[in-house]
């Protein structure tokens, strides 16, 4: 394919790329975004496997079929429990692509640039690795924090602000002296920046505490877009300019929309250091919280069957507990019985933007439904019954009431408001930000103990 062909191909890519994202930014074209998304990015393999810079087929199929592969095994064995911890790895598949892909751009033979060309390679490949090496580890971090292997608590070393603040200003210097130096010495400052940016981006994702998770993973997300981006400029490929800028703009919007859903500074979060929270047995403020009251799902089933206005608010749990099926259906069987059921929607509820979302989407709960927090929470108040399915951190009322919580002040789900608040969970356990909720001991709130699934499917039963 020749070069022409080539960038009208990128072309047309990016624009399914571009039509991609718009789609995928409401819930009902979603399905057509993710088809407009597959088309771009077939689209972008082909060329770019067909065009001229391409001199080894074998090694390519090889790697080709091999990386494929993998993909698609992980893809069909992954549980939407883990879709969070998923997108966190692949992440670091983008930083450590920027990173090698520097590293062997910085020592390609065929490359014989001078004066500014020069310099500006340079700059790229030193930019690139750098913001590959901080995206990888602390997407592998950002990982493990997801999945449980690393506590959610955050690492508040001492003078961690200087540490930040000491690496940051040492890579700025390399880059001066990677500048003027030769081949030999530049490879030794590499290395060395390389080092300090794996460290900051471990140090970085490990200072942040449970709660402001959620912005860390945009955050990730769009630096893995720059690392792209980067390394499009490496390799002189406009489409992973184009697609870089567009995964790095977005994520960085996603970003600023996490941390208006959680009312945090953006750079308060990356300094770290919130979501430090005690555990014990008591409220955040050391107050006694009295005795949380039980319900039965026979007993849940009446107050429903008796209610005219219902709001279900899915959490995690729901998605532990693979409940959004039965909950589709007893939206359905208390519909039938002239129920008028809603969904309140948090934008941090489970462990990825627009998880909750996504869920309800696969258990074909019709759009109208699903409301967003902003849309809903006055409403609340004139509410029969709300049920808490799974959810913990996103309906505490501690984020209003409690100035010294870790969660104070972040925008939640004012259920308490309700009549009667019904919550489906296992134990009293504490949710992700490990965080006392005293809703839990609300006099017009029930605890309906139990796996989700089960207690929804009890529920449900008794309807009938
Ligand atoms: P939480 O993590 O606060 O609470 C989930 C609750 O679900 C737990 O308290 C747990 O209680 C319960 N649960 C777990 N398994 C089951 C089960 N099988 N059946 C019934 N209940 C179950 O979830 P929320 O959705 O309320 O809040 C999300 C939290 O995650 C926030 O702190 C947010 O900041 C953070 N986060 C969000 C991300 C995002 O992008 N959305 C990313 C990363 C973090 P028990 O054990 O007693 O059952």
């Amino acid at each position: 394919m020749n070069s022409g062909m080539v960038t009208a191909a990128y072309i047309i890519a990016a624009i399914f790329f571009i039509l991609s994202l718009a789609g995928l930014s409401n819930q009902e074209t979603a399905r057509r975004g993710n088809w407009f998304g597959i088309a771009g990015m077939t689209i972008a393999i082909l060329a770019t496997v067909a065009s001229a810079s391409v001199t080894s087929y074998s090694l390519l199929i090889l790697m080709m079929v091999i990386g494929g592969g993998i993909g698609a095994v992980m893809a069909r064995r992954v549980q939407m429990t883990e879709m969070p911890e998923l997108v966190a790895i692949l992440h670091s598949f983008v930083g450590l692509a920027a990173v090698l892909v520097g590293f062997a751009t910085y020592f390609d033979p065929t490359l014989h640039l001078e004066g500014a060309e020069h310099t500006i390679h340079n700059v790229e490949i030193y930019l690139g690795i750098l913001i590959g090496a901080v995206t990888f580890t602390g997407s592998v971090v950002a990982f493990g924090k997801l999945n449980g292997k690393i506590g959610s608590k955050p690492l508040m070393l001492p003078h961690r602000h200087m540490l930040n603040l000491g690496i940051a200003v040492l890579c700025v210097f390399l880059l001066f002296i990677f500048l003027i130096a030769g081949k030999g010495f530049g490879t030794l400052v590499l290395i060395v920046m390389t080092v300090l940016a794996l460290v900051f981006g471990i140090h970085m994702v490990m200072a942040i505490g449970g709660a402001d998770m959620p912005v860390v993973i945009s955050m990730l997300n769009s630096y893995s877009g720059w690392a792209a981006a980067a390394t499009g400029f490496m390799l002189s490929n406009d489409l992973l300019i184009i697609v870089g800028a567009l995964v790095g703009s977005s994520g960085a919007i996603l970003s600023y929309i996490m941390c208006r859903a959680m009312n945090r500074q953006f750079l308060s979060v990356i300094m770290g250091g919130f979501g430090a929270a005690p555990t014990a047995a008591v409220g955040d403020d050391g107050e006694e919280q009295g005795e949380a009251i039980p319900i039965s799902a026979d007993e849940v089933s009446q107050l429903l069957l008796d209610a005219e206005e219902v709001v279900i608010v899915p959490g995690y749990g729901m998605a532990v507990a693979h409940a959004q099926h039965p909950v589709s259906e007893l939206t359905k069987a208390l519909k039938d019985k002239g129920v008028n059921v809603r969904f309140a929607i948090h934008p941090v509820a489970g462990r990825m933007p627009g998880h909750m979302n996504v869920l309800l989407a696969e258990a074909n709960v019709p759009y109208d439904l699903v409301l967003e927090m902003d849309e809903i929470n006055d409403e609340l108040s004139g509410i029969d019954v709300v049920i808490v399915i799974g959810a913990n951190d996103i309906v505490n009322p501690a984020a209003l009431d409690n100035p010294s919580s870790p969660i104070a002040g972040m925008p939640v789900l004012e259920v308490w408001n309700a009549k009667t608040v019904v919550v489906s969970k296992r134990s009293m356990a504490t949710g992700y930000a490990g965080v006392e909720n005293p809703l839990f001991f609300k006099e017009n709130t029930r605890m309906l103990f139990g796996d989700a699934k089960d207690s929804v499917e009890a529920i449900r039963q008794s309807i009938r």
